[in-house]
């Protein structure tokens, strides 16, 4: 469906750093911080107007789990999630995901 539908189902190699039956976790190829990740649901849906209710409460308890992750991450001294929504955010890749952005002091964000 999409190239991160196939990263989920390994046709594509990734760097994974979790896996459970929704989600994944995975570097971003292309680091625009030092530590640069994408949370993935398996479920592919483009934008939050596609998603489904139980998708939407699916992902708030992901990003709640992943305050949990901030150590072994390298995260510990706080990070940025972003979520890009069609052309005029510049999203690439019409898979909803969640940017993580940290290990360094961040720009601010426009
Ligand atoms: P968007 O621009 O849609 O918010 O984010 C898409 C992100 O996916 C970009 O940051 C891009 O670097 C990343 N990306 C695109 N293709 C691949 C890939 O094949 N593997 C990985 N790990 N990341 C990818
Ligand atoms: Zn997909």
């Amino acid at each position: 469906m999409c190239i991160f539908c196939d990263i989920i189902e390994g046709k594509v190699p990734s760097t994974k750093r979790y896996e459970d039956d929704k989600f994944i976790i995975i570097d971003d190829i292309s680091h625009r911080a030092k530590k640069h990740y994408l949370i993935i649901p398996k479920a592919h849906y483009s934008t939050f107007a596609e998603q489904t209710e139980e998708q939407a409460i699916d992902l708030g308890l992901m990003l709640n789990r992943f305050s949990r992750f901030d150590k072994i991450l390298g995260l510990e001294e706080g990070y940025r999630m972003m979520i890009n929504q069609g052309e005029n955010a510049g999203q690439s890749v019409e898979h909803v995901h969640v940017h993580i952005l940290g290990g360094e002091k961040l720009p601010v964000a426009p």
